[in-house]
């Protein structure tokens, strides 16, 4: 039986996708439609080391799919719906209902459409890219993996957050947490590097990329995470404030009038480290930071003290801790970020092997000495691997 699997990522403007073994993570090609519904779109698509562009505009997501797969005609390989075990899809919000990945059918559909007040920025692109794959492949299983099913696990003192009860119980506010193929990934990578079991290791895993997250993971399980009812509480990111004193949307609302939408928008996208140095990326905020940038150098050092302060409050957490492991495009590449966020914590047993965390490479590997009472792990993630992997797992019952 084929392992094959065709893994999509549909978010609110574009269609990422990658064509990969569940099995062995072998991935056949990938690509993405970018600027969908805009006047000029653009698709790459990848296969062999070759990077195929086009560009035209693509009126929707039905488009998008369709334009994947004539580049899939073109430039190879070929995805005859009998080739593929499943259609993994990327759901960002699967709130408390969902726990494992699901097979989708009309009926869930609905289900996940419920959620779109949760998740209004990403799931109806979701459900979009699920309803069309649906009728592009009619006859190859669709399978769902939301991003919040990893943290179902969170006790409830954790996901709960101090407000009134409807607003728990009508309105389901509470903490969801993100990111958790990823976390999936790496636990299970993290332990493996160790040679612990998974279900017996104790990690904080930092998700850093343009988005950023933290998890304090027991046994594999998660029973802390930054992000919150949406990506946006926790650490700093790209465009993102993360924490910051509720009161402040009422500040601004009364000081500026500004709308809650318009607060919205200006702390999803025009926060974090863009808001703090005017670049959103990490490399340009270290470039300029090395240049003698004192924005860029502030952005930097609440960048990692945020981080700092996270590692601290899941190590008391978890109480008993075999691993800082970092991933996302920052932690796995940032060697000063991660020397900052972690520099003087010998005595919780955290120490960093300056060589060893100055090496870069694309493998998981230790950057803590020898014999370190908590080991510091870099593990390059890898979600639509995991997507695949989980997809086969349902179709395979
Ligand atoms: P991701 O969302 O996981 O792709 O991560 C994107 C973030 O990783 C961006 O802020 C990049 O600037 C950052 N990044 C990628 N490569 C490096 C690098 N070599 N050093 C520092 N940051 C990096």
């Amino acid at each position: 039986m084929t392992s094959r699997v065709l893994v999509l990522n549909a978010g609110s403007s574009s269609l990422k996708y990658s064509l990969l073994d569940g099995v062995s993570g072998a991935a056949e090609a990938s690509g993405s439609v970018e600027r969908i519904g805009e006047e000029r779109g653009t698709l790459v698509h990848s296969v062999g080391g070759h990077h195929h562009t086009e560009e035209r505009r693509v009126a929707d997501f039905e488009d998008a799919l369709r334009s994947a797969l004539r580049a899939f005609e073109r430039h190879g390989p070929s995805i005859d719906e009998s080739t593929l075990a499943a259609v993994g899809h990327r759901v960002v919000h699967g709130g408390d209902l969902f726990a494992e990945p699901v097979r989708v059918d009309d009926r869930l559909l609905d289900t996940i459409d419920d959620l779109i007040p949760l998740a209004p920025l990403h799931n109806p692109a979701n459900v979009e890219g699920l309803r069309v794959a649906m009728r592009l492949f009619p006859g190859v299983p669709q399978v769902a993996v939301f991003d919040t099913a990893f943290h179902q696990t969170m006790p409830e003192h954790a996901y709960t957050y101090a407000v009134p009860l409807t607003w728990r119980t009508e309105h389901r506010i509470r903490r969801y947490g993100f990111h958790g193929t990823s976390y999936a990934y790496v636990s299970r990578h993290a332990a493996e590097l160790l040679g612990r079991a998974v279900e017996d290791t104790n990690l904080v895993v930092l998700h850093l990329g343009n988005g950023a997250s933290a998890a304090a993971i027991r046994g594999g399980r998660s029973i802390d995470t930054s992000m919150g009812l949406t990506p946006l509480e926790g650490l700093v990111m790209g465009t993102r404030s993360g924490d910051l004193d509720p009161a402040v949307h009422a500040h601004l609302h009364r000081e500026l009038g500004w709308s809650i939408d318009e607060i919205d928008r200006a702390l999803n996208r025009e926060s974090g480290l863009r808001g703090l140095s005017g670049a959103n990326d990490f490399r340009e905020v270290t470039r300029r930071r090395a240049a003698g940038d004192t924005d860029a150098s502030l952005a930097f050092d609440v960048y990692a003290y945020r981080v700092r302060k996270y590692v601290g409050a899941y190590y008391a957490v978890l109480g008993e801790l075999h691993a800082v492991v970092f991933t996302g495009g920052i932690g796995q590449h940032s060697a000063e970020l991660r020397a900052a966020a972690l520099g003087g914590l010998s005595m919780l047993g955290i120490d960093l092997d300056p060589d060893r965390n100055d090496a870069s490479g694309a493998q998981a590997r230790v950057v803590s000495p020898d014999g370190a009472q908590v080991a510091v792990l870099v593990v390059p993630t890898n979600e639509e691997w995991e997507i695949a992997r989980q997809a086969l797992g349902v179709v395979d019952g």
